[in-house]
């Protein structure tokens, strides 16, 4: 690991990561948890198998969302009820979340770009982010798959709005972690956040045929020291389907050999 190279000794690299599929994490530090996009309601054809369920999860002090579509909030009230986590979201989502009984004193509805929140052990700044253009072949593929079945997986897209999308910025102890939900960010947004420095990028690869090239330039203009591939599993079949994410990872070897990449398993905690 290729910590000492962006400026950071091992004993500030405290962070233990989880994947859980889609674009949630689960991150701890040195005094506390945080989750973000936590969505575990996976069905049983869903792969790879995530052992996990909503009501097992015990122990998160806030929740961050990118947007309020149901693979990023379905289990956010579950989870927050139990924890009693307080939940950083658009309005849009944050509606979603009080129809489903998560009182409103446990939501913050974050206006894009303003203030950083000073959580103790760490701090996280929202910018706005856009949800990548579904492409029409992605489109006709979905169909194809979902066929007899819209009527019934509808309510889930009409339910859950996406509402606006946040990017996330997490800073603890010098290293800086940008979480994306969706990979839809225009030249402009890219070009802004190449000025900043981002040690860990959280990149979604899914929701377009052509995802992979889409995700080399974000690495190629933000340059991150780490690069994370998630959200490309089949989390909730038929809708969904498992990305073939190795010609993003070939690329990178050719295009962007500096950076380096770790393929999150699920489930299973790693440092950085
Ligand atoms: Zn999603």
């Amino acid at each position: 690991m290729a910590l000492a190279q962006r400026g950071l000794s091992p004993a500030q690299s405290t962070l233990e990561l989880t994947w859980w599929g889609t674009a949630g994490f689960r991150v701890a530090g040195p005094s506390g948890v945080f989750l973000i996009d936590p969505f575990l309601s996976r069905n049983p054809s869903a792969r790879p198998i995530l052992d996990l369920k909503p009501g097992q999860v015990r122990e998160a002090d806030q929740i961050f969302i990118s947007h309020g579509q149901f693979d990023h909030l379905l289990d956010v009230p579950a989870i927050a009820g139990q924890t009693r986590a307080r939940v950083y979201c658009d309005a849009t989502p944050a509606q979603t979340l009080i129809r489903e009984g998560l009182p409103a004193s446990g939501i913050t509805r974050v206006e894009e770009g303003r203030g950083v929140l000073d959580l103790g052990w760490y701090r996280a700044k929202a910018r706005p982010s856009r949800h990548v253009r579904f492409d029409l072949p992605l489109v006709l593929k979905t169909l194809i798959r979902v066929n007899r079945r819209f009527f019934s997986l509808l309510p889930l897209a009409r339910d859950y709005p996406a509402g606006r999308v946040l990017s996330w910025r997490f800073e603890t102890g010098g290293l800086v972690l940008r979480h994306f939900g969706s990979a839809g960010s225009g030249s402009e947004e890219l070009a802004d956040l190449a000025e900043e420095k981002i040690d860990v990028l959280l990149l979604p690869l899914q929701g377009h045929s052509r995802i992979c090239r889409i995700a080399l330039e974000y690495v190629r203009i933000l340059k991150p020291g780490l690069v994370i591939p998630h959200h490309w599993d089949d989390f909730y079949p038929p809708l969904s389907q498992l990305v073939d994410i190795r010609p993003f990872l070939e690329a990178i070897r050719g295009a962007a050999a500096e950076v380096e990449v770790k393929v999150p398993r699920i489930g299973r905690p790693f440092r950085i």
